[in-house]
């Protein structure tokens, strides 16, 4: 490039526009892409087509469907019943009815609204209904996380130094096709008792070091609002107890937990943070955008986890939509987890060359805030590892040598002081 004092304004401006063409071609691709992604946004009719189905079948209401205990009352569980809203075929029946021995299912009606009736492969579809293959994973383990060895007291997980998690239910909205916590989704659900609840509180007092807790499951907004309203309290009291987190799949599964009681509740105990799990670009729906509003306004910042899944957003111009959509409804992406080999889940698992590729495709092309961090958890529990493309090739004592976004490979001064 010509040394920029000898160059005029014209020149300037003409160099700019150069840029800013080859700029636009960068993402020419995803422009074209994202046109055919399908979103929750754009799905709207066709959800509420299968809404009325659903409501028509189970005799209900508007009213009804806007009851979260409604909901979870009436969650799909015969596939006699999801047949009459989905058109499966006889062999999709029998594997479900097969796969249902095993690995318990529930599906809330609004959940099964957002699914295509025809398209096994609807990326809300896998997520939920059961597969065969999850009767043919022969590698997953049940806890290859080790959690079950960093749980000092029950109900506690512990791997890093200064935050720990609290299982405070293993009741979830749905039980995800996918989920690496399977082995505590047992057949009865039920809220960790109170007297374990004390013994984990107790513990966080005992231990100044703990500054950040996060309570999850199962999914923390399955508790009743007197619940969480008490657990809340407790940890305010503990005065090294700086910030209090909690994850639930509530606002992609089921939103209609995200009541003006329940944002109530959780807007007398900030700091709270809430970290949610939508996966794909279908999930954001209308809905969800009025639970994730709802829960932004009583002053709780927002959080994605996706996990990265085969057949659903192992994509990068997918995984590029779901996170704008999400900035869209104030929801930061966060964490891409890799999916980790739990029993009768490896079919959803992708190479992790493939999430180094969405990260690839994500830095520089989109905005900072619409990149989350992917993420491996090492084995026995050593905690989260991020995965990234590289950037930095080598240091030298004067320079050090990048790699940019585009892939251009530059020197970078590299020296305690700037030569004058
Ligand atoms: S909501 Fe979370 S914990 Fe519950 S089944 Fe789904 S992935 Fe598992």
């Amino acid at each position: 490039m010509e040394k920029q004092e000898s160059l005029t304004v014209e020149d300037k401006r003409k160099l700019a526009e150069k840029r800013a063409a080859e700029l636009k071609q960068r993402i020419e691709p995803y422009l074209k892409a994202r046109e055919n992604i399908p979103t929750g946004m754009k799905l709207i009719e066709k959800q509420q087509k299968q809404k009325q189905k659903i409501l028509d079948l189970l005799g209900a209401t508007e009213d009804d469907w806007k009851d979260w205990r409604w909901q979870l009352k009436n969650r799909f569980t015969t596939v006699e019943q999801l047949g009459k809203i989905l058109n499966l075929t006889d062999r999709e029946k029998q594997e479900i009815e097969e796969v249902g021995r095993k690995y318990r299912w529930a599906i809330s009606p609004y959940y099964v609204s957002l699914m295509d009736p025809d398209d096994p492969n609807c990326p809300v579809r896998r997520q939920a209904v059961p597969a065969i293959q999850e009767l043919q994973d022969v590698m997953g383990e049940d806890d290859p996380m080790g959690e079950e060895f960093t749980s000092p007291v029950p109900s506690i997980t512990r791997r890093y130094p200064d935050r720990l998690i609290i299982k405070v239910t293993n009741q979830c909205a749905m039980y995800c096709r996918h989920c690496q916590r399977r082995r505590n989704i047992g057949e009865v659900d039920k809220a960790t008792p109170k007297e374990q609840l004390e013994q984990a509180l107790d513990y966080v007092r005992k231990h100044p070091e703990i500054r950040d807790v996060l309570l999850t499951g199962g999914d923390a907004f399955m508790l009743s609002e007197e619940r969480l309203d008490w657990l809340l309290g407790e940890l305010d009291k503990i005065e090294h107890v700086e910030i209090k987190r909690l994850g639930s799949r509530t606002p992609v599964t089921m939103p209609q937990r995200i009541t003006p009681e329940l944002c109530e509740v959780l807007a007398k105990h900030h700091p709270v943070y809430v970290n949610t799990h939508f996966n794909t670009p279908k999930e954001v729906t209308p809905e969800a955008a009025e639970a994730c509003d709802r829960l932004t306004r009583a002053g709780v910042p927002l959080g994605n986890q996706a996990v990265l899944l085969k057949g659903i957003n192992n994509d990068p111009h997918v995984m590029k939509k779901l996170n704008h959509e999400l900035l869209k409804i104030r929801v930061r992406p966060y964490y891409i987890f890799h999916a980790k080999p739990v029993s009768g889940t490896t079919h959803f698992i992708t190479r992790v060359e493939e999430g180094i590729d969405i990260m690839e495709q994500l830095r520089g092309q989109t905005s900072g805030l619409a990149i989350p961090t992917y993420i491996i958890n090492a084995p026995h529990g050593y905690g989260k590892t991020p995965m990234l493309p590289e950037y930095l090739i080598s240091s030298g004592k004067d320079f050090i040598t990048i790699r940019t976004w585009e892939g251009r490979v530059m020197k970078y001064p590299n020296k305690d002081e700037m030569e004058q």
